[in-house]
């Protein structure tokens, strides 16, 4: 089954009560049980939910790992994945990582003895120069945040290969529609379903997909031992989401690609971030590694004032936090999403007071560049 089929079909069995198409919203906390140690598999709804597996047996199929398993939000998902690891383990990160993830490693993880580096992942000799002997993880964002930086995926693939570490990569920018890191070495993958996922801005959560069976086992006995699951409507919504996850990915890349060079062209903007643009520094890898460069643009507008303008003066686009979903979001990084990382941090990856993100979505492009045409005159 190709793609589209599989985000339609996989682990979507009509419900074998009714026919029902639609796998139904399984709204309990119990399940009752025949006799005293009989049970149809399922005994309390932590544990087990027949939506949420069936969300999770989609979601691994489209990833090609063994298993998914699926968590309240992108962070809850990423801090299971990281109780793999234990005290005393040595973690690299992308540098220029989603705020939320370096608060989570900086602030939280570093209190019960995990310790992290972040390099640059665009080249892997980084990654190589800061292994430590109890490094356990790699923990890579291809596009990073913001700036659309791509990581040398099969590099750093190639660099784990014979360790014992695990390279985990959070693919919440492409969707697997666009990038499959278990095919270029990865062992686990991480999602904010929040965003392209779910699709709609409606949902908040988070997957892990896993590609070793050990490591499935180990994150199905977390996911319930720490218990931070997705809801049985959430999962419901993710999956509705996913149903036209190709057809509205082919949308935002096509949108993506048309706003970024409207943005590369116009005179009041100094730099465009997105690695479909010839002149994006891994343009050719983006190109080899993702089979499209989806709608996340960053770009510098030179200053406080004018990435102000720019943000007060959209109408179309929503000035709000968050991506993915089908309506344009647009935000300043420097203050919203990437508050928590110290400013001089931010300042060498390039998060400057002058610059905006936006998720593109899937309106009418003429609507979304006439609305940033409108707003850029006022910069
Ligand atoms: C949003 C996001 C997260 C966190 O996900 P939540 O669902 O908000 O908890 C993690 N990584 C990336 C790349 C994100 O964009």
């Amino acid at each position: 089954m190709s793609f589209a089929t599989k985000a339609i079909h996989e682990g979507q069995d009509p419900d074998p009560v009714t026919g029902a198409v639609s796998v139904p919203i399984y709204q309990t906390s119990t399940y009752v049980q025949d006799a005293l140690g009989h049970h149809k598999g399922f005994e309390y709804a932590r544990t087990q939910n027949p939506t949420r597996m069936a969300l999770e047996r989609n979601i691994a199929s489209l990833e090609g790992g063994h298993a998914a398993h699926c968590f309240a939000s992108g962070m809850a998902a990423i801090d299971t994945v990281l109780r793999l690891l234990k005290a005393g383990d040595h973690v690299i990160v992308s540098e220029n990582t989603y705020g939320g993830t370096y608060r989570l490693f900086e602030r939280v993880l570093t209190q019960f003895g995990l310790e992290f580096s972040y390099v640059d992942t665009t080249d892997a000799i980084n990654v190589e120069n800061a292994l430590r002997d109890n490094t356990r993880m790699i923990f890579i964002e291809t596009p990073t945040n913001p700036i659309m930086a791509v990581a040398d995926l099969d590099g750093i693939g190639r660099l784990v290969r014979d360790r014992d570490i695990r390279l985990a990569v959070d693919n919440t920018f492409m969707s697997p529609y666009f990038l499959r890191p278990i095919e270029h070495g990865a062992d686990i993958v991480v999602h904010s379903t929040t965003k392209y996922l779910n699709g709609h801005s409606d949902s908040i959560g988070g997957v892990a997909i896993t590609n070793r069976p050990e490591d499935s086992e180990k994150l199905g006995f977390l996911q319930n031992a720490v218990g931070a699951i997705l809801s049985p409507f959430d999962s419901w919504l993710v999956m509705r989401g996913i149903k036209t996850l190709a057809v509205r990915m082919k949308q935002h890349d096509e949108n993506g690609r048309c706003v970024a060079a409207f943005l590369a062209e116009h005179p009041k903007v100094q730099k465009v971030y997105y690695p479909g643009l010839a002149g994006h520094p891994q343009h050719e890898r983006a190109k080899k590694l993702m089979s499209g460069f989806g709608g996340m643009i960053a770009f510098e507008t030179g200053s406080l004032a004018a990435s102000r303008a720019v943000l007060d003066n959209v109408s179309l686009c929503a000035l709000a936090e968050s991506l993915g979903g089908v309506e344009t979001l647009i935000s300043h990084p420097a203050t919203m999403t990437h508050a928590s990382v110290p400013e001089q941090q931010r300042v060498r990856l390039g998060i400057t007071d002058g610059l905006v993100r936006i998720s593109v979505g899937i309106e009418d492009v003429e609507d979304i560049i006439a609305d940033l045409d409108a707003a850029l005159q006022k910069a």
